[in-house]
């Protein structure tokens, strides 16, 4: 969006030998009314614009493939939960009469009170073995059976 006056002043320029005078005479005219500033707007909204076409595109692609790993991991994560669910239960029940509610993670030393720690069992085989437990909290334990799954 350029001003006829400033397609005049740069026609002019382009076409005679440009002495220092008209080139001033441009830079003013183009000073002077502060058109630059508001061409450069219309460029810059014009670039965001093309921006804002195609990343909602990207941005739903990349999403997809976001929720689409991290799902089958899950899924993956929570085999053992899968046809034995009563036993998993059962046993923790055990696990929990045996050694007690845990409230402090024994990794990272947190203490949460309520259900916040978590009796991880160490092989993934959810065995009668005291020795077999250990108390993580929630994000503890998130890492420790995906080191497991490795
Ligand atoms: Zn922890």
């Amino acid at each position: 969006m350029i001003t006829n006056k400033q397609r005049e002043a740069l026609k002019l320029g382009r076409g005679h030998a440009q002495s220092t005078e008209a080139r001033k005479h441009i830079s003013d005219s183009l000073k002077g009314r502060k058109p630059t500033e508001k061409q450069l707007l219309v460029l810059e909204k014009g670039r965001k614009n093309r921006d804002t076409q195609w990343k909602p595109q990207s941005k739903k692609k990349a999403s997809i493939s976001a929720i689409n790993s991290p799902l089958k991991k899950r899924n993956e994560q929570h085999w053992a939960w899968k046809g034995d669910k009563a036993g998993y239960r059962s046993i923790h029940r055990w696990v929990v009469r045996n050694l007690g509610r845990p409230n402090q993670c024994s990794k990272c030393k947190k203490i949460v009170l309520g259900k916040g720690i978590h009796w991880a069992n160490i092989n993934h085989k959810y065995k009668r073995n005291l020795k077999d437990w250990i108390r993580l909290c929630v994000k503890c334990h998130r890492a420790f059976d995906k080191n497991k799954r490795k």
